[in-house]
């Protein structure tokens, strides 16, 4: 296995390749990074990993993560040694994506008019740290111990810096964690703080402090652990491979996520580009991904409401200009990007380029939700006893409103993924308490 994994710019027309221990999240010339590996899984594996789920001690087996450690092994180890696993693999005690796999939820799908056989939701919000972080942390923690890094550094909406300070702590490592000052949900930051991280206040929104995290990162020495780092992407792919387990491989119709950064919509197309390259899945599942309208930036290019273009991966040529042109006239009419679901409150998705080649191999769809629409998705998703954060209400009703303009078919089969757990208390208070709310059962006296 020694030399089978490298990192490779994503730009076809560029194309350089780096050592896997190379830890610049861009190619010299500023494109993005993808982790490749030149050996073909055998699709045998499939068996190994159901094996796995009877665990027989091993946290790695455990792990929702780790159990697909032949798929993600850029650590170029023997995956069926535990003293090699437990040598290089971070795990917070095998409990990252181990709780995670598709459910049906009745009254979800009474609500959007779909059968209940067909609709599946996967809760990611039952990871340790409470989002789907943990599972492409499990794996950039992995490559930062694996380079020998002291510190890993993000900029945060609130889940990331939760599970980076999770990882930090147990692995021993400091964390520095870039928040936009007054915008993060108390409950998230609660939890960087509770994990020793250092908090660093940015004056401006997540794009500002970004911008800034991968500065200090660069010239201090830290470790980038946001979503641009292309190990996150590898251990995010693990959530579709969960739902595909669950599913016997057999690929539904559409995949469903909130949009954000963008590192879900990649990482998923990633592991579909590659299942299907190896040969595991005969059928490629469609990616819907599912801005809040007040931060749309995927949706208004891809749909083609700036300047009329729709904004395509396009084999390789992206037009880029129209993405710095967008960015320009988001600066000049001082748009901020705003919705109360703060996990997609994000202007400038750092991954866009990567999400779009993730919609051109699955044909794709991008589409806008209202805070008040994803506000009943959340609550739709307590209803049947799950829990859930309002940018994961994206999710739900996003698939409601692409059935509605009939893009999702009646009969198709859907897997929305739940991204994070609820984490700001006041959100369903607030939403119960007004009885014009479609889900909500008021206080009595
Ligand atoms: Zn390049």
């Amino acid at each position: 296995m020694q030399g089978d994994a490298y990192l490779k710019c994503i730009d076809p027309q560029c194309g350089l390749e780096y050592p896997i221990e190379n830890t610049n999240v861009q190619c010299d010339k500023g494109h993005m990074l993808d982790v490749k590996y030149k050996n073909k899984p055998s699709s045998s594996l499939k068996e190994v990993f159901y094996k796995r789920r009877n665990s027989e001690g091993s946290i790695f087996n455990e792990s929702g993560v780790w159990r697909f450690r032949d798929l993600l092994n850029f650590c170029q180890i023997d995956t069926e040694s535990m003293e090699e696993c437990s040598k290089y693999l971070v795990s917070l005690d095998g409990s990252e994506g181990r709780q995670s796999k598709p459910y049906h939820m009745s009254k979800a799908a009474e609500f959007l008019g779909i059968s209940n056989d067909n609709l599946w939701l996967q809760p990611e919000g039952y990871n340790p740290s409470g989002s789907f972080k943990d599972n492409g942390m499990a794996t950039a923690v992995t490559h930062a111990k694996m380079i020998g890094a002291k510190k890993i550094v993000c900029a945060s909406t609130g889940n990331t810096s939760a599970s980076a300070g999770m990882f930090a702590a147990n692995e021993g490592m400091n964390c520095d964690v870039y928040i936009p000052a007054g915008q993060i949900a108390p409950g998230k930051l609660s939890q960087a703080y509770q994990f020793g991280a250092q908090i660093v206040e940015v004056d401006g929104n997540f794009d500002d402090a970004l911008k800034q995290s991968l500065d200090d990162a660069q010239n201090h020495d830290g470790y980038t652990v946001n979503s641009v780092n292309p190990f996150r992407i590898e251990g995010q792919k693990t959530i579709p491979f969960r739902a595909l387990e669950y599913l016997n491989w057999e690929s539904p119709d559409w995949i469903v996520y909130p949009g954000g950064a963008l590192g879900n919509t990649s990482s998923c197309g990633k592991a579909l580009m590659e299942l299907y390259e190896w040969g595991w899945i005969k059928k490629i599942p469609r990616i819907a991904v599912i801005n809040s309208e007040g931060a749309s930036t995927l949706s208004d290019l891809y749909n083609g409401k700036f300047e009329g273009e729709e904004l395509r991966w396009n084999k390789g040529n992206p037009n880029t200009e129209l993405i710095s042109r967008y960015y320009d006239h988001l600066d000049k009419e001082g748009l901020r990007p705003k919705t109360k679901a703060t996990a997609i409150q994000i202007g400038r998705p750092a991954n866009i380029l990567k999400g779009l080649r993730a919609l051109e191999f699955t044909n794709g769809v991008s589409t806008t939700v209202s805070d008040s629409e994803m506000l009943d998705g959340m609550s739709v998703v307590g209803l049947n006893g799950f829990d859930c954060e309002m940018a994961s209400g994206a999710s739900v009703v996003g698939v409601k409103k692409l059935m509605k303009e009939e893009i999702i078919k009646k009969d198709d089969v859907v897997v929305g993924i739940l991204t994070g757990r609820q984490k700001d208390a006041m959100i369903p208070v607030d939403y119960h308490r007004n009885p014009e709310n479609k889900f909500a059962i008021p206080p009595k006296n």
